[in-house]
């Protein structure tokens, strides 16, 4: 196939400084949990985004100096040649593909402690910040830098500076957003110097502007010297001469980076999930800047579709396509667009569960991208899977996300699959979670697999078909996968989080429920001890309907968890303007007669009441094993029937996410034919000289 014309545009070259970025497609500074400990599997994700048609492609942030330590998060660093070699190998991997490599120099904001390095943290003006995020704050207050510092800072740069370009990359980026390195300078509400880097603008805008020049002479011979800067908060800040002193910064600096890289100056915001924010959004805080300087610009936006990429350049938002998570859901994006084969892009569904394993300190994992990490350690590419034997049949049982992963992926290994259903519709729970407030795009899970498998004439795919252990031992075939999903339990929480008796009785309801369609009778209390979206997306839900809710968890906040990927803030306030009432620390011990007994989580477990005529229990989940342990005892029958292996899969096997499903049901089709025990890997460990 070839390109749609509509497109030329995205692959046009742009000039970048001294460098040329080949195409539009632009994958922006991202950090992705390895930072340089794990140098391979680092490298090995880099390069399947250049192999897919990405542009440039950047490390995640990159610290200059060990007085910028962002322990235990996974950053990069350039503190020393070990690190230069280290960091050549995701260079190699880029230009292996003819992309662009940039690194991102980054120092700190004056929020990080230095917990590894146990430098004592500097800052512009030693202002205390951040304190409202309990889970990473610093315990250890930044000091005002002396003016020697400022010397030493704009020395790490340049020596930093130096490193990149030695390891061979084309774009070095200067972070001046989200208050890091010269930006806490830049705003007065972090700089109250009285010296000559604070007070006036021109003032506050002097290591920013050093900095810049003192890279751009060390490395910008040959390296793009890249700005990166927030816009957003700065939008607010007045200025004598401009808009704002967002304005003033670009109009003052316009020319002197060879790249304005525009983002956000919060991390919620900025990688926000599709539950509160459109593809897009970003564009109040990128939409000014192309006026201001004659130097491409690039910024983010979620941006899974060619025609709104388009839409940005032709309106002169744009002249670089940023990417972060669109990258990672389908790292080939840039070259299905240009084979025009833009139907088959495995679209990022922003269920930030990516931003929540790079919090976790682990290579990041991806809903939509089931190889995502993999590509070095298990050798897994996102595109092309070892091919299998077209003579084997595999049954896949289920048509959930693992059941369509694995079908999927046997259908594109050249496998003879049989996909059976039992209901008439395809998806399982991404089709019943996909209709809750703010879920429209996990839908995108379902339907990128559908879409797929519907053009496999290896494939059959049977609806309506609730398969029994005798259907699949009449029906036989080589392999049986079963991927019947699990259900919500009526579990509560005992003592010691370990789960009590089911709560049967009238009115005591689970999420299935609800999702089925049931509007329980109010007033409802949810009682949320899973911490995730399911209570919240509940609440919204039956408020919607006029209910009236109230959330009982142990947990001190509701919908703890998600303090990990990015929307916790987001969901406090909604459940806040919803009028959901909010209740903590407690556990439901029993339901009568319209009372709840609740218990407190504390020592003394005082215990209360409270008047409901609904329970809904957001608990526990029990897999559907029955029909896998179903066919595991029929030994003899399975011999018989030709049946060599059974093996269970996605919620079937462990109930979890959807990405644990969809990872499971690919693993499960890449090592269908080996009946050998599968985890074997690779490990990057340190070597002792
Ligand atoms: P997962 O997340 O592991 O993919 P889901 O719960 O999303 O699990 O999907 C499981 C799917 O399996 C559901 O669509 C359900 O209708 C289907 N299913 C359950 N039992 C059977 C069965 N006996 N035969 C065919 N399909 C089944
Ligand atoms: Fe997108 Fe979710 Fe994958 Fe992150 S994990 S890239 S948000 S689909």
């Amino acid at each position: 196939m070839t390109r749609n014309t509509r497109y030329d545009v995205l692959f046009e070259p742009v000039k970048i400084g001294p460098v040329t970025a080949p195409n539009r497609f632009y994958n922006v500074p991202h950090d992705l949990g390895t930072g340089n400990g794990m140098p391979h599997v680092h490298a090995g994700m880099r390069e399947v985004r250049a192999e897919g048609g990405w542009g440039v492609v950047n490390t995640g942030y990159c610290s200059i100096h060990p007085s910028a330590d962002e322990s235990p998060f996974p950053f990069c660093h350039l503190w020393d040649d070990d690190d230069t070699k280290s960091l050549s190998l995701v260079v190699d991997s880029v230009h292996k593909h003819g992309s662009l490599a940039g690194v991102e120099l980054w120092w700190h904001s004056g929020t990080t402690s230095n917990r590894m390095t146990r430098m004592s943290p500097m800052s512009a003006s030693g202002i205390c910040y951040n304190t409202n995020i309990p889970n990473w704050m610093p315990l250890v207050r930044s000091r005002p830098m002396e003016k020697e510092e400022i010397q030493d800072l704009r020395r790490w740069y340049v020596e930093a500076a130096k490193r990149a370009k030695s390891a061979g990359f084309d774009i070095i980026y200067v972070y001046c957003g989200m208050g890091f390195g010269p930006n806490q300078f830049l705003q007065s509400k972090l700089n109250k110097r009285t010296d000559e880097y604070g007070g006036s603008f021109e003032n506050r805008i002097r290591l920013m502007r050093e900095v810049l020049e003192d890279v751009k002479e060390a490395v910008g011979d040959t390296c793009a010297v890249a700005a990166r800067f927030s816009t957003d908060d700065m939008l607010k800040v007045p200025s004598n001469n401009y808009p704002s002193e967002a304005h003033e910064t670009i109009a003052t600096l316009s020319d002197l980076p060879d790249l304005w890289d525009i983002k956000s100056s919060d991390w919620n915001r900025e990688v926000a999930t599709a539950r509160f924010y459109d593809s897009g959004h970003q564009e109040p805080w990128t939409s000014f800047v192309k006026e201001l300087t004659d130097k491409p610009v690039v910024g983010v936006g979620r941006f899974t579709s060619p025609d709104e990429m388009v839409g940005q350049i032709k309106r002169g938002v744009l002249d670089l396509i940023g990417a972060a998570r669109p990258s990672i859901a389908d790292p080939f994006l840039p070259n299905k667009i240009n084979e025009g084969k833009e139907d088959e892009i495995r679209e990022c569904i922003g269920c930030n569960i990516c931003v929540s394993t790079y919090h976790d300190g682990v290579p990041v994992r991806c809903t939509q991208n089931p190889t995502m990490g993999e590509e070095w350690r298990r050798k897994w590419h996102p595109v092309n899977i070892p091919a299998g034997n077209p003579e084997k049949s595999v049954l896949v049982v289920g048509a959930g996300p693992a059941g369509l992963e694995c079908a999927l992926s046997l259908g594109q290994r050249g496998f003879s699959a049989t996909l059976a259903e039992a209901t008439d519709e395809l998806g399982g729970r991404v089709s019943r979670e996909a209709p809750l407030p703010g879920l429209s795009s996990w839908a995108r899970v379902r339907d990128y697999r559908v879409g797929q498998l519907q053009t496999m004439v290896n494939v059959d795919i049977y609806r309506d078909s609730p398969l029994t252990a005798d259907d699949i031992l009449e029906f036989g075939c080589d392999h049986v996968v079963v991927a019947t999903g699990a259900k919500w339990s009526k579990e509560l929480l005992g003592k010691d989080t370990y789960p009590a008796a089911p709560l049967e009785g009238e009115n005591v309801y689970t999420p299935d429920d609800v999702m089925a369609g049931f509007v329980p009778v109010g007033p409802i209390v949810i009682y949320d001890f899973d911490h995730y979206y399911m209570g919240g997306c509940l609440a919204e839900l039956l408020t919607s309907k006029g209910c009236d809710v109230t959330i009982v968890t142990p947990a001190s906040a509701v919908s703890a968890w998600t303090v990990m990927n990015n929307e916790a803030d987001e969901i406090r306030q909604r459940m806040n303007e919803l009028g959901v009432t909010l209740c903590f620390e407690n556990r439901v011990t029993g339901f009568e007669n319209g009372t709840l007994q609740l218990e407190s989580i504390f020592k003394n477990g005082k215990a209360t009441t409270m008047k409901c005529e609904s329970l809904i229990i957001v608990g526990n989940k029990l897999p559907n094993d029955g029909l896998y342990h179903d066919l595991k005892s029929k030994v003899q029958e399975m011999d018989q029937a030709g049946i060599k292996s059974v093996r269970s899969i996605g919620d079937c096997q462990a109930p979890g996410l959807i990405v644990h499903a969809v990872y499971s049901g690919h693993e499960c089709a890449r090592n269908i034919d080996d009946n050998a025990p599968t985890e074997t890997f690779l490990f990057e460990k340190p070597i002792l000289k």
